[in-house]
């Protein structure tokens, strides 16, 4: 094929002339030393960046130069070689790998041109990371935000516990000294003030447990009681507290305790009640005519846990679907106008949505204009069994039906340090047949403790020079000459947060009553310790 015979070598035409054979030979040369290289450089990108755009596009390229390079190389051979065969399909490789190239690259020259430049790549590059700084500065900041939240709520907590304290205070004061003007001689027109200022002092105290409540539970600080629940019990105390205002308005209630159903549960009896009065309160308060039913079943149980199920019926004005999905939400009531029909904070509902989620449940509304309303809502508790019962909670005290009057006999040491507060305990216990005596702090009821003999001690929580907590350990200690150790202690704080009776039991206290002082639940405590005459 390479017959040198058959052809003569091209360079014999310019060899005559050697300044131009050199030029040949030379530009040749060169031009083929830099296609071979360049292939090597082009290989070499395209092995570190397997990621890159149109990879065979390299690699063609490569192939493509490498290819000229080679026809180059023919070029000068040919000069003196008839290689012309070898040149001819140096030459026709050459062109299959251009044109393959060329195939190749055409179509995708559209997405080639679509891709961002050096400098836009760049740009975006420092956009991006502009982007990254500020995002990590606003998630340093979303933390900061958190543990600010976080504090706010321990302040919130520790402001709310303060007020609770500082504004039941007063409220003991205001409450006892109504109750003490009640029970003495008053002509009809005073004894109806008095009357009425111990209705809105007492809606004022409600309100202020409402908002206590609501804040407990958005503080998490709300923890229920596992104790032995008896629904019958609750149903009669919902139905004895109600029954005058259904009474007042002529509608019927029926809270029939003999239709629970027959079992023991384990749960909060509290705010069992406390979410049972706000619902039928609320019922009787909205209903003018018919009646309000109140029913409780169990709906499922799986081992011990038990679904039950409470339904509040009434037949009263019943509520517009638009209102109705707002209503569990704090401070919102239907008519919002200053001349409403009924009075109240609309938080009743908001407090029963997070109880009743608290335990377990859920609750839901249903009502039409003028045809009543019906809430009906869901506990999840466990069912007492009868050999368990050693592994469950001590009961925080039986709730007795306090008697309506009690006398009894004995002399008791109040430890008190607001002038107020020492006049109005001392005088309710002067009602109830009680000598007292009055110690300021903690200091001076060991003081007297130790010199004189008592029946039991009321002792406040906060106090100057020594609290009730130190007083009462160091009455439990023994340590105190002539002070009877065993002597009864009963709390009489102002501190309504969840713990505050945990800790005045823990600090050796009998028992617990909050202020302001309710007299029924005083009797009730002082029944348990002292003689009745
Ligand atoms: P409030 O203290 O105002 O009663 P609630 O949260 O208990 O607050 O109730 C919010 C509002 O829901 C009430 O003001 C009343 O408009 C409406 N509502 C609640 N229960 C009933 C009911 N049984 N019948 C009609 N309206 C009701």
């Amino acid at each position: 094929m390479n017959n040198v015979t058959e052809y003569l070598p091209h360079g014999f035409c310019i060899a005559w002339n050697p300044q131009l054979l050199a030029m040949h030979v030379i530009s040749d040369l060169l031009i083929a030393i830099a296609y071979f290289s360049i292939p090597i450089g082009i290989v070499y990108v395209a092995k570190r960046r397997p990621d890159a755009v149109l990879q065979p596009v390299y690699y063609l390229f490569a192939a493509f130069i490498l290819a000229c390079g080679v026809t180059h190389v023919m070029g000068i051979l040919t000069l003196w070689v008839p290689l012309y065969y070898t040149q001819g399909i140096t030459k026709m490789v050459t062109a299959l790998v251009s044109i393959a190239t060329a195939i190749y690259l055409l179509p995708k020259l559209k997405h080639l041109m679509a891709l961002p430049d050096l400098g836009k790549l760049t740009q975006i590059n420092s956009s991006l990371a502009q982007e990254i700084e500020s995002r990590r500065q606003s998630e340093a900041t979303m933390r900061q935000s958190q543990e600010l939240a976080l504090q706010a709520q321990k302040t919130q907590a520790a402001f709310l516990a303060n007020m609770s304290h500082e504004i039941r205070t007063p409220m003991n004061g205001v409450l006892g000294t109504i109750d003490l003007l009640l029970d003495t001689e008053l002509k009809p027109e005073q004894h109806q003030l008095a009357a009425a200022s111990k209705r809105s002092a007492a809606s004022l105290l409600s309100l202020l447990n409402d908002i206590l409540d609501i804040s407990k539970v958005e503080s998490g600080q709300m923890t229920l009681r596992n104790n032995p629940l008896e629904l019958a019990e609750v149903f009669t105390d919902v139905e004895a507290a109600l029954t005058f205002e259904a009474q007042s308005k002529n509608i019927e209630l029926h809270c029939p305790a003999e239709a629970v159903p027959d079992a023991t549960y384990l749960g909060d009896s509290v705010r069992l009640r406390q979410i049972l009065l706000n619902l039928v309160g609320n019922a009787i308060k909205f209903t003018d005519v018919g009646h309000v039913k109140v029913t409780c079943r169990e709906v499922s149980r799986t081992g011990q846990q038990a679904v039950l199920e409470f339904t509040v019926k009434d037949t009263g004005v019943g509520i517009a679907p638009e209102h109705q999905k707002n209503l569990f939400k704090r401070f919102t009531q239907v008519d919002n106008s200053s001349t409403r029909r009924a009075q109240g904070s609309g938080l009743g509902l908001a407090i029963v949505k997070e109880l009743v989620e608290l335990m377990g449940g859920q609750v839901h509304m249903q009502s039409k204009p003028n045809q009543g309303t019906e809430v009906v809502f869901t506990l999840k508790l466990a069912v007492q069994l009868p050999i368990d019962s050693a592994a469950v909670e001590p009961a925080a005290g039986p709730i007795f039906a306090a008697p309506a009057v009690a006398k009894f006999r004995g002399i008791i040491l109040v430890v008190e340090d607001a002038a107020m507060n020492q006049m109005v305990v001392c005088k309710v216990l002067e009602r109830l047949g009680l000598e007292s005596k009055i110690a300021n702090n903690g200091q001076e009821a060991l003081d007297l403790l130790a010199k004189e003999s008592f029946d039991l001690v009321l002792m406040d929580g906060q106090m100057p020079v020594m609290d009730g907590y130190e007083a009462t350990k160091l009455i439990r200690s023994g340590t105190v000459p002539g002070i009877n150790k065993n002597i009864p202690v009963v709390a009489l704080t102002a501190h309504a947060m969840v713990g505050e009776d945990q800790k005045c039991l823990d600090a050796g206290m009998n028992d617990y009553l909050s202020k302001p002082l309710e007299r029924d639940k005083l009797i009730n405590v002082l029944g348990k310790y002292l003689k009745q005459v």
